[in-house]
């Protein structure tokens, strides 16, 4: 039966007393939302977000080419609510247009032909691309790749914001707590803070880029990327601190 056919009114749905479809609200209305408020984090792929609501995960997991991309299926008769998976698209096409200039500082430097490349062709390929006859060893990439790591967050934990009122135009790494925490401390300036240069939310998507770099081309790297994103700790909603405020009765 159709979605159309087995819709009621309120009233109606009361006077027969029937049951909502708790499976299909779920699917459709609750996990949809979810998965949507969850795409910026690694934690909760959308099977998993289905498995919390006591859905079957398996038909929520995989790529689903029908999809419209926002989530939602158009198609509320068949087997609905699978979300699309970015998960599985390959790093170079996910990440094509990445800005990887922060990278740029970062060389291996070929001891046969002594010619320097970047760090992310470096990753990327498993000899020297000039002479061809130095190997590009994962040992090498993995000291490179730590000292990029610390570069980025050395700019990321500096903390610099500029006061984006053009009178203004104050540098300040004071942070305040009026407003939206971007207030300029100025008195009488109206001014608001803007980041200067690199956030930590910078630095988590270029962990995130690194990271699944080295999962394609560098996997035995992958650890010491993982480390640095766990420390910067941008992707992690901590559930225990963000319902702290509520209560159960009773309990
Ligand atoms: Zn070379
Ligand atoms: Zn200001």
């Amino acid at each position: 039966m159709s979605v159309a056919e087995r819709a009621r009114s309120p009233d109606e749905a009361i006077r027969l007393g029937l049951e909502p479809d708790v499976a299909w609200y779920k699917a459709q209305q609750i996990h949809p939302p979810i998965a949507r408020l969850c795409t910026p984090t690694q934690l909760a792929d959308s099977a998993r977000i289905a498995e919390w609501l006591g859905l079957d995960p398996t038909r929520f997991g995989g790529n689903n080419s029908g999809e419209n991309g926002d989530g939602i299926n158009d198609d509320l008769l068949g087997d609905t609510g699978q979300l699309p998976e970015d998960a599985n698209i390959d790093v170079d096409i996910k990440f094509k247009d990445f800005d990887s200039s922060k990278f740029s500082n970062i060389l291996w430097k070929c001891g046969k032909c002594k010619v320097a490349t970047n760090l992310i062709s470096a990753i990327r390929n498993a000899s020297c691309l000039k002479c061809g006859e130095q190997k590009i060893e994962t040992v090498h990439i993995r000291n490179l790749i730590g000292l990029v790591i610390r570069d980025l967050q050395n700019q990321a934990f500096l903390g610099w914001a500029k006061c984006n009122s053009e009178d203004c135009n104050a540098i300040t790494r004071q942070v305040t707590v009026e407003g939206a925490g971007d207030h300029c401390f100025q008195e009488s300036c109206t001014g608001r803070l803007k980041p200067l240069h690199f956030t930590s939310k910078d630095l988590h998507q270029h962990l995130i880029f690194l990271m699944e770099l080295a999962k394609k081309y560098r996997p035995e790297a992958v650890d010491i990327v993982q480390e640095a994103v766990d420390a910067n700790a941008y992707d992690t909603i901590n559930l225990v601190d963000l319902f702290s405020a509520l209560t159960i009765r009773g309990v």
